[in-house]
This record gives structure tokens, C-alpha cells and sequence, in this order.
């Protein structure tokens, strides 16, 4: 069994999630700022409290992996592979 306490560190931050309840000028779920560790989500396009729910969970790993200093499209790709070991799609 892997010990992963001793590769990874625990960092600690300031982040926070504001709710809108339509933004007309873009119909994205969400989004995190670039200079902030914070994130908005879009209600209306939503239609349930779990979808909600994974949007905050999708742009709060953004927020995570913004320290990293990555693009955009290489954080979708780690966090497709990290649902897929979570969800237990592929193993490590
Ligand atoms: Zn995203």
C-alpha cells in the first residue's frame, strides 16, 4: 500500500465560491478567476441540486490546480483521470 502522506503536502488557502443566478453575457456552469482563488457558479444552467453540487466540486479543483501553473485543457485532462480513478474507472 502506497503512502501517499509522505509524497504530498497539505496546503492551506483562502478559497471561495459565489453563487449568480443568471449571467447573460456567458452561459458557462461556472468559472474561476485567474488572479483569485475564487470561483462563481451559474444556476440557471443547472437543473438540480447534485449538478450544482459537481460544479462546485469541478471549479474548486480549478482552484487547486491553478498553483500548478498548467493551461486550462491540461487541468480538464487531469481531472478527467482523477474522476476516473475515483469512480474507479482505471486504477493508478
Ligand atoms: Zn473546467
Amino acid at each position: 500500500m502506497k503512502d501517499w502522506h509522505k509524497k504530498y503536502d497539505i496546503r492551506e488557502g483562502t478559497y471561495s465560491s459565489d453563487f449568480r443566478m443568471c449571467n447573460p453575457f456567458d452561459g458557462s456552469r461556472g468559472d474561476t478567476y485567474t488572479d483569485v482563488e475564487q470561483s462563481w457558479t451559474n444556476l440557471m444552467p443547472h437543473e438540480s441540486l447534485f449538478e450544482i453540487y459537481d460544479t462546485l466540486s469541478h471549479e474548486a479543483e480549478h482552484v487547486a490546480l491553478k498553483r500548478e501553473n498548467m493551461t486550462d485543457e491540461i487541468e480538464h485532462m487531469i481531472l478527467r483521470r482523477l474522476h476516473q480513478v475515483l469512480y474507479g474507472i482505471i486504477d493508478l
